[in-house]
C-alpha cells in the first residue's frame, strides 16, 4: 500500500484513486486468509471454479469482493454472475452476450472492464489494439456491447508484454490510457473511469500512467506453488 501511495503521489494523483486487487490464483488458503486479516478486501482470481472453495473457506472472515481477471470460458460464465463483484476480462463479444443473458435472468448488473491486447502478442487475450490505425474500427466493434443493459462498462484492462525493465512496459500502459481517452470522447455517455493494469513487476509504472486497479499477486503472497 505504501508503494502504491508513493507511485500515485509521484504522478500527482491521489492514492485513493488506486485500488489494489490481491491476486490469489493457485495460492493456499492459509496465505489468502492472512492477506484478508491484513486488510485486503478485493481479491482476484483467474479461474472461477477455483475461487469457489476459497470463497467458502473465507466465509467467516470480513467480506471481500471477488474480481474475475482471467479469460472466461462460456460454460463458466454463470459462476461469475453468481459470485463475483466485477469482471475485468471481457475479451470478446461472445462472452459479453453470454454474461448479459445470465445477468438478465439473475436480475443483476455487473461492473465490467473490456480487455485489450496492446502489445500484439499472439497468446494474449483481448481485442487487438496495438495498431492505433485500427482504433476507429475497434470503437465500432465494441459499440453494441455498450448498449447491453446488464453490463456496466466502466473501463479498460490489459496484460501487457513482460519486460525485465518495467519502464519498458510504460508505452503499453500509455497506449491503453490513450485508447480509453478515445473511447471517452466517442462514447461520452459512459464513465470510462477505470484502467486495470499493472502486476507485481510493473504496478508502480502502471500507476504513474493512470492505473485505477492494480492486480498484484506474487509481490504480496510470494511465488505461486507449482
Ligand atoms: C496472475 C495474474 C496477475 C498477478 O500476477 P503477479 O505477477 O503475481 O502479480 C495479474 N493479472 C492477471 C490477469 C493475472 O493472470
Amino acid at each position: 500500500m505504501e508503494r502504491i501511495a508513493q507511485a500515485a503521489r509521484r504522478a500527482g494523483r491521489s492514492p485513493d484513486e488506486v485500488h489494489l486487487v490481491v491476486v490469489v490464483k493457485a495460492q493456499p488458503i492459509e496465505r489468502i486468509r492472512a492477506v484478508v486479516e491484513a486488510g485486503a478486501r478485493d481479491l482476484g482470481e483467474n479461474y472461477p471454479e477455483q475461487a469457489l472453495p476459497k470463497m467458502q473457506a473465507l466465509a467467516a472472515e470480513p467480506p471481500v469482493r471477488w474480481h474475475m481477471i482471467g479469460h472466461l470460458q462460456r460454460r463458466k460464465a454463470k459462476l461469475v454472475v453468481q459470485h463475483f463483484h466485477m469482471m475485468h476480462s471481457v475479451d470478446r463479444p461472445e462472452i459479453a452476450y453470454r454474461l448479459e443473458r445470465l445477468l438478465a435472468q439473475a436480475g443483476r448488473r455487473l461492473p465490467v472492464l473490456l480487455e485489450f491486447n496492446v502489445g500484439g502478442e499472439a497468446q494474449k487475450h483481448g481485442w487487438p489494439a496495438w495498431d492505433e490505425r485500427q482504433w476507429p474500427a475497434l470503437a465500432d466493434a465494441i459499440a453494441p456491447l455498450l448498449e447491453l443493459p446488464h453490463l456496466q462498462v466502466q473501463g479498460l484492462m490489459t496484460v501487457p508484454p513482460w519486460r525485465e525493465d518495467p519502464n519498458e512496459v510504460r508505452p503499453f500502459f500509455r497506449r491503453l490510457r490513450r485508447l480509453r481517452d478515445v473511447f471517452a470522447r466517442r462514447f461520452p455517455r459512459l464513465p470510462w473511469t477505470h484502467l486495470s493494469m499493472g502486476m507485481s513487476h510493473d504496478f508502480e509504472v502502471a500507476i504513474e500512467e493512470g492505473a485505477t486497479f492494480v492486480r498484484v499477486g506474487s509481490a504480496i503472497l510470494g511465488p505461486r506453488p507449482k
